[in-house]
Formats: structure tokens, sequence, C-alpha cells
């Protein structure tokens, strides 16, 4: 009742639910109720979450905040939420997203923009939540959710749990299955929770994770208790300050956060180190590359004939292009004309092979770099939420957001954010954790030792 009141209260403005599953939800906590009273309720029993509209949710309408997925009502569930459905989470509805989770801004989305709860000091103007996962992050910064789902493939739960306040974390690529979550590019794509809190976070990291037949990229690895990590601490721990992290144009408000950050972590005992990550400055490119190219190849399913909406036309191929022009919106058209351009004849090799190279490059300097710390701590992203009104209009300008986030995709490694402090106008600020394959544990003590 609390939560669903209150998406009710708050939601017009914010708009971070494309659907609210009221019915369902109101038939989860009854059902909840019954099991608390026994002795054999599930861990997250009668928790009430929020789904990125980018899972498949059986007989619930799945978008992908696309138009032409509008109406689509996916006939099976995704491996992450029936993880969740089987430890008893409570589903309140399907988050807003950039469409097809491509974008920094969730104003790509064909519900809308979504507003981020935070304003500066003073100030009345509206802020993007970040993205794509900013429907997620907002509800949770709103108190709409007790946690949401997310998705990862170059920040897309890191930059947005920056911008509002909360907690995110990308597991290593392989640790939670992609079955049933709508593709972006297939060897990036990585769920992960949103929640005020580690702790939080590490629950909803337990039951989401694990090994899945279904998806071949999936890792058979057992899933730790990552709860237990939290008060670890950081006695001796090893934290790299990847130097080319720190361009002359960073924010002196973000830089200073991230001294604090370093202060935190060596007056918990640990070691500070200076690493470098020399193939940094390629990250961005080769992923515009990279993701773009495998975007490219996922959205050519989206034809009008298999499934998604149709617009009738004359011929096949005038259905399928009557079908992708009216479905698509600009910015994933931009995506498949890219990505499709850098995988044809000709091009190929300069350019998507190429990419492939680099970052082989930059999956390098982290291993190298791990060698020596055992964590690295950066910010999360190079500013604070900016009004929807400053959204640049480059799309480059727009791409240059991600430049934090991307190289740790592009390596598969795990990252989180943590809300680490607030700017001189009163937004929240996050700073970015690393790790080594794997090694979530480290991630939620050292980021504990932050909160
Ligand atoms: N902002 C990045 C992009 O637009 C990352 C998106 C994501 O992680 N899904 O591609």
């Amino acid at each position: 009742d609390h939560f669903l009141a209150s998406i009710r209260k708050l939601d017009g403005e914010i708009n971070s639910f494309v659907t609210v599953t009221e019915d369902q939800a109101r038939a989860g906590a009854r059902a909840a109720d019954a099991l608390l009273a026994t002795d054999n309720a599930p861990s997250l029993c009668g928790l009430p979450l929020g789904i990125k509209d980018l899972f498949c949710t059986n007989g619930v309408r799945t978008t992908a905040s696309s138009n032409i997925l509008r109406n689509f009502v996916p006939p099976y569930e995704s491996t992450v939420t029936s993880n969740l459905l089987a430890d008893g989470a409570i589903f309140l509805g399907k988050m807003n997203l950039d469409e097809f989770a491509m974008g920094s801004t969730n104003m790509t989305s064909a519900f809308g923009p979504v507003t981020n709860p935070w304003r500066r000091k003073n100030s009345d103007v509206k802020l993007v939540p970040g993205g794509s996962s900013g429907g997620s992050a907002a509800a949770v910064a709103a108190g709409l959710a007790l946690g949401t789902t997310g998705t990862d493939t170059g920040g897309s739960i890191r930059q947005p749990a920056a911008f509002c306040g909360i907690t995110g974390i990308k597991p290593t690529y392989g640790r939670c299955s992609r079955f049933g979550t709508i593709a972006f590019a297939s060897s990036l794509d990585q769920a992960g929770p949103m929640a005020r809190t580690m702790e939080d976070c590490a629950i909803l990291l337990e039951s989401m994770a694990g090994f899945d037949p279904k998806d071949s990229t999936s890792v058979d690895r057992p899933v730790p208790r990552y709860e237990d990590a939290l008060e670890r601490g950081v006695k001796g721990l090893k934290v790299g300050i990847p130097r080319e992290y720190r361009p002359d144009t960073l924010p002196a408000d973000i830089a200073a956060l991230w001294d604090q950050g370093i202060a935190w972590l060596r007056d918990a005992g640990a070691e500070i180190v200076d690493v470098s990550l020399p193939h940094t400055k390629y990250g961005l490119p080769t992923y515009y590359i990279v993701a773009l190219a495998e975007a490219s190849s996922n959205l050519a399913r989206y034809d009008g004939v298999r499934f998604g909406e149709r617009v009738d036309a004359g011929t096949l191929d005038e259905l399928y292009e009557a079908t992708r022009h009216a479905g698509f919106g600009e910015e994933v058209r931009r995506r498949i004309l890219m990505g499709t351009y850098v995988l044809s004849s000709g091009y190929y090799d300069a350019y998507y092979l190429r990419a492939q190279k680099v970052r082989t490059l930059i999956q390098r300097d982290f291993l190298n770099a791990f060698e020596k710390v055992d964590v690295l701590l950066t910010p999360t992203a190079p500013s604070a939420a900016f009004a929807h009104s400053e959204r640049p209009t480059d799309p480059v300008q727009i791409y240059l957001n991600d430049i934090f986030t991307v190289p740790a995709s592009m390596a598969g490694v795990p990252a989180l954010s943590l809300p680490a402090g607030l700017d001189h106008d009163g937004l929240p600020l996050g700073l970015q954790l690393i790790g080594r394959y794997f090694e979530e544990e480290t991630l939620f003590a050292a980021g504990r030792v932050m909160e």
C-alpha cells in the first residue's frame, strides 16, 4: 500500500514507471503475508521491487521503452526476474529506460523522459536521472521501490546511480544470466541491482546471480553470500588510483570527492597505489564501435513479422522499412546505421576488427593493474546530473558522459557506484570501485567503508 500510494502521488512527475502492476503486487503481498507467518519465508519474501523494462516478464508488457515493442507481452520470464520471484520478491512494475538501453539521460524513451527526484539548491529546474536505467535509479531515490533491477552495457547502472545518489553494481560479465533480457550489445550487457545501500545491493545480487544453461556466456561458479563480505573492511587492501581518470577538465568538486574517498579508504587501513591504465582514452571510441555493431545485429529481429509492432505496407521490403521507421527513435536509428556501417565489407577490418583488438589492450590494462592492486577507485561520471534542457544536441557530447564507466564494461570486470557526497549545487556525486573478475565481494567490502 505504501509503495503503490507513493507511486500514485509522485510518479506523475518523475515518470519512472512504464507499467505499474498493481494487481500482481497486491496478490504478491497477500501471498507473502501468508508465507511470513510460516517458517518457510524465502529470503526476499514480500520485498517490493521495480524491474527495468528490458527484462521479459511473463504476461506483463515489456517495451524496452520503444514504440516497436509498445504492446509486446512476453510469454516467458527472464532468468534474473525468475530468480527474484523464486526468492519471494514482489514486482511493483516495469521501469522506464532509454530506448533499448541506448543513452545516458533517459531522454530517448518512447514513454517520455524521467525526472531526477533531486534538485539543485534554490532551483526548480528539472534534471535528468542519467541512463539508461534512469527509471530504476529515480524510483529508488524517490522511495517508490526498495530496490530495482538495471542493466549495464557501458555504464547504465553506475551513471544513473551516481546521478540519483543511490548504489548500483554491474557484476562481472557472465555473473547474471542474460536469458530473457532484451539484447543491446551481447558481449557487454550485464544485469545488476540498484538500491539505497551496499547491503541491499549485496542481498539482491545474490538472488539475481547464478549459472544458467540458457545463456552460453553465463559462468558456472557458485554465488557467494555477498552479505558476508560487507564487514570485511579494507585493512591491507591495495587500492589503485588510475592516473588517466584525472583529466584536466575534471570538475573540482569531483576531484575533491575522489580525494575524500582515497582518504576514507586510507584511514580504514587500505594502501593507496598510483596505477596507470594506458589505453583508457581508447575506451569510448572502441565501445561506440563494438556496442553499435552488436546492436545493429541484435535489432535486426524487429522486422514487423515475428513480433512487435507492424506497419503494413506493399512489399515485404516496404513493410520492414515502414515498421522500423515508425518503431525506432532517432538514437536507435543512428546506432543501427553506424553499427551496420562498421560491420560492412570494406570497413569491417578498419573499424570493427581494430576495435576488438584495442578492446583486448584495454582488458590487459586491467589485468596488469590487478597484479599490483586489489581494487581501483575512480569517479563514476565526469559531471553531476544536468537539466533536461542542458542535454547536448551533439550525440558525441552525450557519449562523453560514459568515459569512466565504459572501460570496465569493455574488460568485463565488476564495478559499482556508491553515493559519496554532494557537489556545490547540492547534487549527489558517485565514486566507482572496479574489481577483479568475480571479486564483487571486495567491491562490497570497500564500498561499505565509504558509505
Ligand atoms: N550510455 C551508454 C550508451 O549509450 C551505456 C548504455 C548502457 O550501459 N546500456 O551506450
